[in-house]
């Protein structure tokens, strides 16, 4: 049976590019010059270590699609861990209490430089259907998110889609984006130096 989904090829305009390709820049016999950024990027982008915060359904809809039949590791995402320190992205799957927003704040402070977010679904984007006086309003009031997926649940493909959409992002980012000023101002904003 055929993949739902093809290894990391996106629709631009209805061309069909592969984001897992490699950077380019000049060969020849026993040498290859590039930019180190892209190198970087592209290193990067295709060996994203995800830490799975699972709070609710939306974290069954992240084992589908770590299991065979969708299979995240096709992206280089296998290595799922529950240890912040060697992990990169931070998946945010379910409805967040307010009291769990510290812990959540926590994990994300672990996390080694540089780090990505991504939150799975209504309730982590917006606190969902729960607009309670003890569910977080979404979890960009704590922590800044990088890429958001709509659903209740969403499915795998948009699971999926979400973080192509981070692998692009971590593929272009600038070497010095962490150090720059308005990356600064944006953690400050969140309270963290
Ligand atoms: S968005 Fe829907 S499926 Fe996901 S955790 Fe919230 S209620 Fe559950």
């Amino acid at each position: 049976m055929a993949r739902p989904v093809q290894f990391n090829v996106k629709n631009e305009g209805g061309k069909k590019v592969d984001i897992s390709q490699f950077p380019g820049g000049y060969q020849g016999e026993g040498f290859f010059a590039g930019k180190m950024s892209e190198l970087v990027g592209w290193g990067r982008s295709n060996s994203l270590w995800p830490l799975p915060f699972a709070t609710s359904c939306c974290g069954i809809e992240f084992m589908a699609t770590m299991a065979s039949h969708y299979d995240l590791a096709r992206f280089g995402s296998e290595r799922v861990g529950f240890s912040p320190r060697q992990c990169d992205l931070l998946m945010v799957m379910g409805t967040i209490a307010k009291k769990m927003g510290p812990v959540l704040k926590q994990v994300y402070l672990q996390m080694a430089e540089p780090r990505w977010v991504i939150a799975v679904g209504a309730c982590a984007s917006s606190g969902g259907i729960f607009d309670t006086y003890s569910v977080l309003q979404g979890i960009d009031q704590i922590i800044p998110v990088d890429v958001y997926v709509p659903g209740c649940p969403p499915r795998p493909e948009a699971i999926i889609d979400g973080v192509m959409k981070v692998q692009d992002l971590v593929g272009q980012e600038s070497l010095r984006r962490r150090n720059s000023e308005q990356y600064k101002a944006l953690m400050e904003s969140y309270g963290i130096e």
